[in-house]
């Protein structure tokens, strides 16, 4: 895809947090521009301040030093913004499907009979219509998470952000949901970040990569992702020697990483 219009700028930002032990810095000299439509992926050993990149993007903590621009404006950014999806999806059990669809709303105080009606609009144009009335615990994991997603887009966010939202689920569920994600946010037109461990799943969803190194963590490299064809299923995705070249890169740039930390 072409890259454009920047929605998103990270300036040299840093994050370092105090306990009464230690600092840590978690990240820093993290510049990155994002663009509006892409879906982007965060790859990175663990603990290397991928979640603390989403969290300081949401405006839910405030870096150490550095700015995040939103559409060009150096502005605190909303809830309304910025959506979040997490490895576990936060349904709450004693509400309905729908009712679930339409919390954000509530919580937001924007449910009115425009929002309500294009939560429904969501609700049936990608599939959960005939599980409306259904309460969580009578859908598969797999289900819930889309479900998870649908109330985050019901409250029209610019931005998504996934922290690994798919690593609780069995290995198929990961692979058709992972896909049905990235076809309603392709289809809704959204800018995605996502966090991953998932160096196949990075590669398939992914316009761009960006792999960090272990903490202090900062950018080791960012890969464009580009199978030659921009209406390619996910799926074929994985039987392409591209997919193969892309994987052995990040393999290889995060071992690497691990050689020359451990020297
Ligand atoms: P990742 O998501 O890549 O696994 P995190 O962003 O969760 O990493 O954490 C990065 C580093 O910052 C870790 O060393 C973690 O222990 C530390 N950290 C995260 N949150 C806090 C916090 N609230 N207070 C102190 N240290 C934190
Ligand atoms: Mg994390």
């Amino acid at each position: 895809m072409e890259l454009k219009e920047k929605i998103l700028e990270l300036k040299d930002i840093k994050m370092q947090y105090h306990t009464l032990e230690q600092e840590t810095v978690a990240v820093k000299n993290i510049n990155l521009d994002i663009y509006n439509g892409e879906f982007l992926s965060i790859v990175g050993p663990s603990g290397c301040g991928k979640s603390t990149i989403l969290s300081i993007v949401s405006g839910l903590i405030k870096p150490s030093a550095g700015e995040v621009r939103l559409n060009k404006k150096c502005k605190n950014i909303s809830g309304t913004d910025i959506g979040y999806m997490l490895q576990r999806d936060y349904l709450f059990e004693w509400r309905t499907i729908e009712q679930n669809v339409l919390l954000g709303l509530e919580i937001k105080k924007i449910l009115d009979e425009e929002s309500y009606s294009y939560a429904q609009e969501l609700i049936d144009k990608y599939e959960l219509g005939k599980f409306r009335n259904y309460y969580p615990n009578q859908l598969s994991g797999g289900m819930r998470q889309k479900v998870a997603l649908i109330r985050t887009l019901a409250v029209k966010p610019q931005i998504l952000l996934l922290d690994e939202p798919f690593s609780a689920l069995d290995f198929q569920t990961r692979i058709n949901l992972s896909e049905e994600v990235w076809d309603i946010i392709k289809g809704e037109q959204k800018t995605a970040i996502l966090v991953t461990h998932d160096i196949s799943e990075a590669v398939t969803l992914s316009d761009r990569v960006v792999i960090f190194s272990k903490r202090p963590s900062e950018i080791r490299k960012i890969l464009i992702i580009d199978f030659g064809d921009s209406k390619i299923q996910i799926k074929e995705k994985r039987k392409k020697e591209k997919f193969n070249e892309y994987f052995d890169i990040i393999w290889s740039e995060l071992n690497d990483e691990r050689k020359d930390k451990g020297k």
